[in-house]
């Protein structure tokens, strides 16, 4: 057998230490946004029944089609790595009777999700998101609810330029009227289009909308936008949407674009807009999704939810250079001379950390001089000596590594040296 060292499967990426602040700062972000709305978390399996996001993200989307990792269990059921948290929100919801609850059910989920896509900048195949839904209510004031959270998350991580993108894609009355326009307005230019377009014409035609290929930009320009075909009731919703918008000064653009081509999205569609460097940066993509309970089976339950890629987070917050706080690393490194002194460590530390002193020691048979030298490297703020001569007195001599002033410190001085000082820097 040859050796060889294993890497990480392609287009999968470790987070490293170095990255944890980063990663601590907007996590801490998330659950306090989550305490500030009353929203609770819910931790779901990674992964589900295959069925599920067939039905609840749909066949002929990009994620089902060509993006999800599936595979057979040892019982021959088809499992999948969940893609997205949609479908699994809304299938516990209908498996435990979250409906019994007070409504709406307002749930945050964090966590990674799987996408077999093809290795590039910011995409990975495993990469984790944050994920809001709230379900029960009709009420456009619980999509501007969902849209605040996104909104006040960003503001929070520093980030500039945030700008909402929105449009309304109507519902199951209204849309079938809208798609018959788009229809008719492809048809006759048919030949102008992208390959995949001509597909989406007869397939999904509402996706025809977000094509990024060049030769679509013009005719996706002059389409017919979905807002001059909504119902009453979806105009009254995406009217009142705005007041809100309008009222807390969000910044908002109507874009007709902005679609999510599916039957159980209905209504609002939104993307939150950052700035980056060179474009701009969709950091959140959510909306509205009456149909989707029925999709899985369950009684009609609207619901409107957002989601939104840490590591893409994580990227703007570097872009944007915001102020990362510091990591907290111990204050305290223990080194020793001889075994005796050794013992005794090892006792010092479980009482340090005991009184909440963040604290290391030296491990191994190396000099006092290496031990100073690993402290220096660490950044260590104070290091504790005791060698054969602190032993004999009962005594610590204790070096702060800024400055170097030394002191000498009785055992039973220890602790409260440590909490006048560490406690009041
Ligand atoms: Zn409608
Ligand atoms: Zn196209």
């Amino acid at each position: 057998m040859t050796k060889r060292l294993f890497q990480s499967p392609k287009g999968i990426k470790d987070i490293l230490p170095d990255q944890q602040p980063h990663w601590q700062f907007v996590e801490k972000k998330i659950h306090r946004i989550g305490q500030l709305y009353g929203y609770e978390k819910l931790e779901l399996p990674v992964f589900e029944e295959t069925a599920l996001f067939q039905r609840g993200v749909g066949e002929g989307t990009d994620i089902v089609e060509k993006e999800m990792y599936t595979f057979k269990d040892k019982s021959g059921t088809s499992v999948t790595l969940r893609p997205e948290f949609t479908a699994g929100v809304v299938r516990a919801y209908l498996q435990h009777g979250l409906s019994n609850l007070p409504s709406p059910v307002k749930i945050w989920s964090l966590g990674p999700v799987f996408r077999y896509e093809r290795p590039q900048a910011g995409r990975f195949r495993q990469h984790s998101q944050f994920n809001v839904e709230a379900l029960g209510e009709q009420d456009p004031a619980l999509d501007f609810e969902i849209m605040s959270i996104a909104y006040h998350l960003f503001e929070d991580l520093g980030f500039r330029k945030i700008h909402f993108q929105i449009n309304s894609i109507g519902c199951p009355m209204c849309r079938p009227n809208y798609l018959r326009a788009l229809i008719d307005y492809y048809q006759p230019i048919q030949a102008k289009i992208c390959r995949e377009c001509q597909k989406r014409l007869k397939k999904n035609p509402l996706r025809l909308l977000d094509c990024k290929n060049p030769l679509c930009r013009s005719p996706i320009e002059k389409a017919p936008p979905s807002v001059h075909f909504l119902c009453k009731e979806c105009e009254i919703h995406f009217e009142t949407l705005k007041t809100y918008l309008d009222r807390l000064k969000r910044p908002y653009t109507q874009n007709h674009r902005l679609v999510r081509g599916l039957d159980y999205y209905t209504k609002t569609v939104f993307e939150v807009w950052v700035e980056g460097i060179g474009a701009q940066n969709a950091v959140c993509g959510g909306g509205r999704y009456d149909g989707l309970a029925e999709a899985l089976g369950g009684p009609p339950t609207p619901g409107v939810g957002f989601a939104s890629g840490l590591e893409r987070i994580i990227l703007t917050l570097k872009e944007q250079k915001v102020e990362i706080p510091e990591p907290v690393r111990p204050n305290v490194y223990f080194a020793f001379q001889g075994d005796d002194a050794k013992n005794k460590v090892v006792e010092f530390l479980s009482i340090l950390r005991k009184h909440n002193i963040e604290a290391i020691m030296g491990f191994g048979s190396r000099s006092l001089k290496s031990q100073l030298r690993e402290a220096n490297r660490r950044n260590i703020q104070f290091v504790i000596i005791l060698g054969e001569n602190e032993m004999a007195q009962k005594k610590v001599l204790i070096k702060t590594m800024e400055g170097g002033v030394q002191e000498s410190v009785s055992w039973d001085g220890l602790i409260p040296f440590f909490e006048k000082r560490i406690g009041s820097s």
